[in-house]
Order: structure tokens, then C-alpha cells, then sequence
């Protein structure tokens, strides 16, 4: 059996979930057994009802114990669940969260970690994994012995489809010494609930060419408009006018969405390696010679400043 852990919002499953079971599937055909669930948290059992088209049982984790995150408690589930489903290996999204728990629970398993993977196998009883490493320059080759724990890096794996109702098992999970150690008191939320960088259908990047940290009060006007989230280059990051969090590209996050704006963006190799698998690139430059424009769809040469204003403008007509 495989185990996935399906990320999700209180509502509906995460693209990672989906990223997630496409991994479990290809482990089990080469491993043998099925790809059970695991969903943690406020809104499981809602959750569990529409993750169980694609898996063949779903335990759900919930109750008070559950309504808040700490590393510790999803660590646990996570092999609570491994360890009813008999699982040889576990795979989980390397979200931010994800990459706090799984190195708990391969401890807690005394199992392989392969983490932030791009792609995982199984030949003969073991598991491989690619990845980054050294600052992203490497692509490295990874094997693992059995029991597992597999990170899967978001935006890198097809996702999956459904596959017929499986079974939903609530599973009761008593809390140790350890995980009542830290207590969420309070939470604050950064995005004030906007959409997240690596979920988000639209992404509105900016890069140096916007000038300003003020000049992305725009770049945000026109992702609000448009449902989607703001993206930017490392070099406006450097310059401390946007979040880490918001870095697209081989040291930031990898997007995926159905459209992607490059603004003002060069599109260094280093840039694409985070949005190159983005289905329509929609960018504006002033530079006709600027390298964004080879993976461009729709592309204006002009000036943003121009350029975004009306672009806003005609949105908002719509
Ligand atoms: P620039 O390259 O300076 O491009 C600005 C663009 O804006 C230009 O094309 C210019 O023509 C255009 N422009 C200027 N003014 C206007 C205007 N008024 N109207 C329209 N267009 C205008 N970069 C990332 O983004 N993500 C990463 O994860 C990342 N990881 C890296 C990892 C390593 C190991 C290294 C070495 C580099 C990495 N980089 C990364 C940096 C990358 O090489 C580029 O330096 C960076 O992407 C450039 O950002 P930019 O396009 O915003 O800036």
C-alpha cells in the first residue's frame, strides 16, 4: 500500500493532493497495492468525500485537536495512517508544510527521506527520486531503501484523475507529550486570503522593469482583478520590494498556471526553470530582444507603465 497525504484548504483538495496521488499511482503499479489517503484538519470529512474518487480508502484525522497545524501533530497522523494502512512508503506535497512534517515522520518510520522531488520510481524493491540540489545547479539522482517517505515539489507532476469511490475510514489519533509541546494560540494570515502563488490559475509577475516596489500597487490591482496572485523575479526580491515568497523560478516556487504574465521580466533561464510549463505567457517588454519573448504567446513590445494601466482598464470593462 501507498500512502498519500492530500493537502487541502477545509474545502477542496489541493493541486498537490493531485500531484500527489499521480506519484502513489506509479509506486504502486511498480511496487504492487493501492494508494490510500490521508486527509488532516479542520474540514476533513467534507474533503474526505471528494478524495475519495482517487484513492481506494480515504482516513480522515479531525476534531479539536486537529482545527490548527503544528509539524509535530501532521507527523503523527501521517504515520497513524501509514501504519493502518500498512504502508511502505508515504508521499506528501514539499509545500511549506509538508516539508516541516515529512522529515519528522521518516524518523518517526525510520524510513528513507527523498525530498522536493521533481520525479520517484520504484525498480526492484527500491525507490529513486530526481531533484535539485546546490542551489537548484545540480539535478541529482536519488535511491532510497523501503519504508519511504517521498516530498513531492509542486507544479512538477500531472495531475492525477479521478478513479471510482473508495472507502472513507475516520481514524482516531490520540495526541503524545510530544505533539502537545507547542499550541497554536493565534493566526494571522499574510495573503489575507488571497489566492497562493503555486494554486493560482493566473500569475501576475513583475520584474526590475517595474522600478519601484510602489510601481507593483498596479501588478497587484491587476492580479486582484483577475482572481489570480502576484509573482515576481529574484532580482526584485533583492531589491526588498516584494517576499521571498512570491520568487518564481529555479530558486523560487514552480507555477503551472493557464496563464502567465511576465512584466517587465527578461526572462532569464534561471526565471523560465519556475514558469516554462505555464500554458499561455502573455509578457510585456520594451526590449523586442528581450528572451521572454521565446516562450511567449502573446507578447507587447512596450513600455509597462503604458502598457499595464491599460490593461487594467480594459479588465475592468468586462
Ligand atoms: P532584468 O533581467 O534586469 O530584466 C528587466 C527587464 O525589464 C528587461 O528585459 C527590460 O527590457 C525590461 N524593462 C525595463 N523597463 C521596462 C519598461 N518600462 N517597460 C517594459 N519593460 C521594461 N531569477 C528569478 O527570477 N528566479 C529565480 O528563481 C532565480 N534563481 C537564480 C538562481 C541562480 C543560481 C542564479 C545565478 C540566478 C537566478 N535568478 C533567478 C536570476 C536571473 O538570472 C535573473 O537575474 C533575473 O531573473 C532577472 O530578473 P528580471 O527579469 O526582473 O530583471
Amino acid at each position: 500500500m501507498i500512502l498519500v497525504v492530500m493537502d487541502h484548504d477545509g474545502n477542496e483538495l489541493r493541486k498537490g493532493a493531485l500531484e500527489g496521488v499521480s506519484r502513489a499511482r506509479k509506486l504502486a503499479e511498480a511496487l504492487g497495492g493501492e494508494v490510500a489517503g490521508l486527509v488532516v484538519g479542520p474540514g476533513a470529512e467534507g474533503v474526505a468525500e471528494k478524495a475519495k474518487d482517487y484513492v481506494s480508502k480515504v482516513f480522515v484525522v479531525s476534531g479539536p485537536d486537529w482545527e490548527t497545524y503544528t509539524a509535530e501533530k501532521w507527523a503523527k497522523a501521517a504515520h497513524a495512517a501509514a501504519e493502518a494502512a500498512g504502508a511502505k512508503v508515504v508521499v506528501a506535497p514539499a509545500s511549506r508544510t509538508g516539508r516541516s512534517w515529512t522529515a519528522r515522520l521518516a524518523v518517526k518510520m525510520d524510513a528513507a527521506l527523498l525530498e522536493d522531488t521533481l520525479d520517484s520510481w520504484a525498480e526492484e524493491g527500491k525507490v529513486y527520486a530526481t531533484k535539485y540540489s546546490f542551489l537548484n545547479r545540480v539535478l541529482e539522482k536519488q535511491a532510497g531503501s523501503l519504508p519511504a517517505v517521498i516530498s513531492v515539489k509542486p507544479n512538477t507532476t500531472p495531475l492525477a484523475e479521478p478513479a471510482g469511490a473508495g472507502a472513507v475510514e475516520p481514524l482516531a489519533v490520540e495526541l503524545g507529550e510530544l505533539e502537545k509541546k507547542v499550541e497554536v494560540l493565534e493566526k494571522i494570515a499574510e495573503t489575507g486570503g488571497k489566492v497562493s502563488l503555486t494554486e493560482a490559475e493566473i500569475v501576475v509577475t513583475g520584474g526590475r522593469g517595474m522600478g519601484s516596489a510602489e510601481a507593483f500597487k498596479l501588478i497587484e490591482e491587476f492580479a486582484d482583478l483577475l482572481g489570480g496572485a502576484v509573482g515576481a523575479t529574484r532580482a526584485v526580491i533583492d531589491a526588498g520590494w516584494r517576499p521571498y515568497a512570491e520568487q518564481v523560478g529555479q530558486t523560487g516556487k514552480t507555477v503551472q498556471p493557464n496563464v502567465y504574465f511576465a512584466l517587465a521580466v527578461s526572462g532569464a533561464v534561471q526565471h523560465q526553470a519556475g514558469m516554462n510549463k505555464s500554458k499561455v505567457v502573455v509578457a510585456v517588454n520594451k526590449d523586442p530582444d528581450a528572451p521572454i519573448f521565446k516562450e511567449t504567446d502573446y507578447g507587447v513590445v512596450g513600455d509597462v507603465h503604458q502598457v499595464l494601466p491599460a490593461m487594467i482598464e480594459e479588465v475592468k470593462k468586462l
